[in-house]
């Protein structure tokens, strides 16, 4: 029998983040999949990041963790969203070549000490006087550790949908996993189902490109890393498209042949990225949609046409796609399909991923009723951190919701659950001003650092960066400007006699640091690149400063630990109902209790008297 501190399963995109940091952390960790040669598969769309998404993608990496590095070298096409718009809600995306792509995620996996890959299915656990305490897989082999992490995707009970046909699978080509799903179910694990879809894949020579707009990358391509700065591979473009009257005629005309509306489905989908058939159903009005036709690599023909996921049988899929501009003569490749999955609620969960009632035992990724490769990718890395911490049995480390988006994901899951499969949003970070794609490794490079998952070369860069940024904030400091001063170069200031520092005036939207540099020669010692990123620290300084006394707040809140076992039942004072949600989503700190749906301050200030009480 083989001994391991962690044993992650699953090399999807949450198995591979949580292997790696799991190992990075030093435990001797085991990767055990399905197929290793389907480690980093991107399930669906060959693109990694976007708006929420990009800054998922940015924390991963200022963690050293696998996604950043693996999208800068598989990228095809680099686009930063929102450009127009301030940089807090700026996402990075970039389209990957999906082989690529696996290939630097397996070659980061391989090439990362403390780790082994074993190919088998789990079909069952080690249970150790109620402690997960490892795996047994399909053939009878049993390996043991101190924490297991899940990560099935969408393979637990997976079933494929095309129109009236059903299949089993966990997604197209995959088995799924069942006996582990049964096994989960026994376990009295809190299941739901939940579905996701998928487009067509088109044959990209013959697709008219002639007659289609083309949407080429960013001239100046902002990478996902910190240490990168430039494209690995050629850069490509994307086709543009429009489904048409005709296209939602034939759509509209075949809906009860859907999975979807046919009634075949139970498992609720993500209702941001909906299937084409739920576009023509919710948005009747619209007589057109926008399709982006995305190569799916660089010697690859296929075509990823974003924007018509479906579960429509293969010939309306068909007809539909050839009704579309520019595919008039299109050959699909492969249909596209719905899959239904079990999810597991994340309300079971601990802020470190751990399951409550289950120690040992963490989940990462699409199981907690997430979509999205960064959602699961940063789920993992939580969990690989967490699992290793534990199996040394050092203090585990939760993510807030000040100091990072993956800290917002992880507490929406754990104290709100999911009604539909979460994805990342810019919207659902109260602190979206501090917590930047720019400025991830700012944040959180320091603390992993000291939780040891951030190699020693990434700490010296980050040193680096600091220091430079330092030097360049004091030199911004120490230059000071008189009203009169800023307006000889053009900077429009109140003529208040009240002289302003370079960082002040760097906080003006339209003031350029070009400007201030022309005034003060001194700052031309400060390198462009740092330069850029204390402008956008300058701009939202006097922001970050007024939000601080909210987050402090917070942070007070989070300070009032709730013990395991507190008897929500037993407050005197509140509804049943309130009663029951606490109950059921057992805060853990008084923060999180604030963010159970309906909880009022009159509810918090009832724990909070219990819990001075207790002390
Ligand atoms: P996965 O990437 O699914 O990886 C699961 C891994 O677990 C696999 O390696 C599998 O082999 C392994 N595994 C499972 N069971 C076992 C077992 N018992 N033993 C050993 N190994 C096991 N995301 C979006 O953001 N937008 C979309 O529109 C979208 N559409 C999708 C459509 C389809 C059809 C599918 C399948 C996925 C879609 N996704 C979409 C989701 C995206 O693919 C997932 O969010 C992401 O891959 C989840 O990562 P994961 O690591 O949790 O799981």
């Amino acid at each position: 029998m083989k001994h391991f501190d962690v044993i992650v399963v699953g090399g999807g995109h949450a198995g591979t983040e949580a292997a790696h940091a799991a190992a990075r952390m030093g435990a001797r960790t085991a990767l055990v999949t399905l197929r290793a040669a389907a480690i980093g598969v991107m399930s669906c769309n060959p693109a990694i990041g976007g708006l929420g998404k990009g800054h998922l993608v940015r924390e991963i990496d200022a963690l050293d963790g696998v996604m950043g590095q693996a999208a800068d070298r598989a990228g095809i096409q680099f686009r930063l969203l929102n450009r127009k718009k301030g940089p807090a809600v700026q996402g990075p995306r970039a389209q990957a070549d999906r082989t690529l792509y696996c290939r630097a995620v397996q070659a980061m996996l391989s090439a990362q000490p403390n780790l082994t890959i074993i190919e088998g299915e789990a079909t069952d656990f080690i249970v150790n006087a109620g402690r997960i305490g490892g795996v047994i897989l399909g053939d009878g082999a049993q390996i043991t550790a101190e924490a297991v992490i899940l990560t099935s995707g969408t393979f637990l009970r997976g079933l494929i949908h095309i129109g009236d046909r059903r299949s089993e699978g966990g997604r197209m080509g995959d088995r799924p996993s069942v006996p582990l799903a049964k096994r989960i179910e026994a376990m009295g694990l809190p299941l739901g189902r939940l579905k996701t879809g998928t487009p067509p894949r088109l044959d990209g020579r013959t697709i008219n490109w002639d007659i289609l707009e083309s949407q080429p990358g960013d001239d100046d391509p902002v990478m996902f890393s910190f240490v990168n700065s430039a494209p690995f591979v050629r850069q490509v473009s994307c086709g543009i498209t429009h489904t048409n009257e005709r296209t939602h005629d034939i759509i509209r005309e075949n809906l009860s042949r859907s999975a979807m509306y046919g009634g075949y489905i139970e498992g609720v989908g993500p209702r941001y990225c909906p299937s084409i058939e739920d576009k023509i159903v919710r948005f009747a009005d619209k007589t057109s949609h926008q399709v982006f036709l995305e190569p799916e690599g660089l010697d690859d023909p296929t075509v990823y046409p974003n924007g018509i996921s479906t579960s429509l049988p293969e010939d309306v899929q068909a007809d539909y796609v050839r009704s579309i501009r520019g595919l008039e003569n299109v050959r699909i490749l492969q249909p596209g399909y719905a899959i239904e999955y079990d999810f597991v609620d994340p309300r079971a969960l601990r802020p470190t991923l751990e399951l409550r009632d289950r120690p040992g035992l963490y989940l990462a990724g699409q199981i907690n009723g997430t979509t999205g490769y960064e959602e699961a990718g940063a789920q993992g890395l939580v969990a690989g951190v967490n699992a290793a911490l534990s199996a040394r049995g050092a203090e585990p480390v939760i993510f807030s919701r000040r100091t990072s988006y993956i800290g917002v994901m992880i507490d929406d899951l754990v104290t709100r659950g999911v009604s539909e499969p979460y994805r990342m949003f810019t919207s659902r970070a109260e602190f979206r001003l501090s917590l930047r794609a720019d400025n991830a490794d700012q944040r959180l490079t320091g603390i992993g650092r000291a939780l040891g998952c951030v190699s020693d070369q990434r700490a010296d860069l980050f040193a680096q960066k600091m220091s430079a940024l330092e030097a360049g904030r004091s030199l911004l400091d120490s230059a000071q400007f008189t009203p009169k001063e800023a307006m000889a170069r053009g900077i429009r200031v109140n003529q208040d006699g009240m002289r302003r520092s370079a960082f002040a005036l760097l906080s003006f939207p339209d003031v350029r640091f070009a400007q201030l540099r022309d005034a003060a020669p001194e700052l031309a010692a400060i390198a462009p690149e740092i330069a850029e990123q204390l402008a956008r620290d300058a701009l939202y300084a006097n922001y970050i400063e007024r939000q601080n006394d909210e987050a402090q707040a917070i942070e007070r809140d989070e300070n009032w630990a709730i013990p395991d076992g507190f008897d929500f039942a037993a407050l005197q004072g509140l509804s049943n109902e309130l009663r029951g949600k606490l109950a059921r989503s057992q805060p853990q700190t008084l923060a999180q209790a604030g963010r159970v749906d309906g909880i009022t301050p009159a509810a918090l200030t009832l724990i909070l008297a219990k819990l001075r009480q207790q002390q």
